[in-house]
């Protein structure tokens, strides 16, 4: 990008861009001045491939519910976890609460102001760093997120793959170019904003744009042909089964995952898992609780199919009912167990899909009965 441009983009950001922010921005919580750096943080956390929409609900609750980081330090994570099912990305709720008890133990239950202390906390990337230490602290670092990335991409018409680690080097460098040290934060946060409403990924509002007159993909008349992306590859679709088991007191199992690691550590879940090949569904889900429960069970009739996308793959979730034959549940690939009524599910944090599911049972006209699905008794 030739320098030559930044004096002209220096000048619409504080003639354009800034007032446009200040008759615009969005009447956020996180937003509310004083604005506690906790807040910031964790709405942060939230927005992470997140839409704000969503995050509103989930930010009230969590931080009524935990209201600093001692009170998040102290609750068990499983509450945690309660708290953000639905949300998505669990990992994240697991390093905040492990970020919380660093918090407590090392800088007195407040998020550091030093931007090189917050940086070495877990799950402070660049971004994150950037973000807290400029809105809640007035550090002059800009933020790049996707979003901005957008903006950007389009204001030069960047021919280059904004996914390359060069493109973002570059772009970083246009970033801090264009803060003014004197509003760190609302600058970083004007670019985001005009990201979120105006330019937007597809539509963007040229003609409500404050950046209209600077702006060479506009000029061009092809905004949506930036930020130039490598094509993505397909994502992989699987086919997985869940087993909705009852036992003769009409109570359900379910199973934890394993606390470390993976996708959706420590949640719980109704068993099973991947399809393979050449499989039939019940002989899928049968396999798969044998091998993470040790328990031989009847497959009973199908009672949903649920239809779920992950960054980086779509999976087709078969619940069915199902009995033990023999066996007791134990813990071969899974944390823990627990049987529980359709009232009782409230009390564990589950993924989406598997809320799903408890979805489904609740919509049956009356609890699911045993002998309803399985009139003989078990061989
Ligand atoms: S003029 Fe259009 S493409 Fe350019 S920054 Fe504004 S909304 Fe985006």
């Amino acid at each position: 990008m030739s320098s030559a441009l930044i004096p002209s983009f220096r000048a619409a950001v504080r003639r354009r861009l800034l007032p446009w922010f200040a008759n615009n921005a969005r009447d956020l919580p996180w937003r509310a001045e004083p604005r506690p750096p906790y807040a910031v943080w964790i709405s942060e956390i939230m927005l992470q491939q997140t839409r704000v929409d969503t995050v509103l609900p989930y930010f009230r609750r969590f931080l009524a519910r935990f209201p600093d980081p001692a009170a998040l330090a102290a609750a068990p994570l499983r509450d945690v976890l309660k708290l953000w099912e639905g949300l998505g990305y669990y990992a994240r709720a697991r390093q905040i609460h492990k970020t919380a008890h660093l918090l407590v133990r090392d800088h007195g239950g407040k998020l550091p102001a030093d931007p090189a202390q917050l940086a070495a906390l877990p799950g402070f990337g660049p971004y994150t760093s950037a973000a807290v230490a400029s809105f809640a602290f007035g550090h002059p670092l800009a933020v790049l997120d996707g979003n901005v990335i957008r903006v950007f991409a389009r204001l030069l018409a960047l021919p280059d793959d904004v996914g390359r680690p060069a493109t973002k080097k570059k772009l970083q460098l246009l970033a801090d170019a264009l803060l003014l040290r004197d509003r760190p934060g609302t600058v970083n946060e004007a670019w985001m904003e005009l990201g979120a409403l105006v330019c937007t990924p597809r539509n963007p509002r040229c003609p409500a744009c404050p950046l209209r007159a600077v702006c060479r993909a506009a000029t061009l008349k092809t905004p949506e042909a930036y930020p130039k992306k490598k094509k993505k590859m397909k994502v992989p679709h699987k086919i997985v089964g869940a087993a909705v088991i009852l036992n003769a007191k009409n109570q359900i199992l379910i199973a934890q995952r394993q606390a470390e690691g993976g996708m959706l550590a420590g949640l719980w879940e109704f068993p099973g898992g991947k399809i393979a090949e050449g499989e039939t569904m019940p002989q899928c889900i049968a396999r798969e609780l044998k091998e993470e429960m040790g328990i031989a069970i009847e497959v009973g009739p199908h009672l949903v199919t649920v239809p779920h996308a992950y960054t980086h793959f779509t999976i087709e979730l078969h619940a069915h009912f199902a009995r033990i034959q023999t066996g007791r549940p134990r813990h071969i690939e899974c944390a823990d167990h627990a049987w529980v009524t359709r009232d009782q599910f409230d009390s564990y944090p589950f993924s989406k899909a598997d809320l799903d599911i408890i979805r489904a049972l609740r919509a049956l006209s009356k609890p699911p009965r045993y002998r309803d699905f399985f009139p003989k008794p078990a061989p």
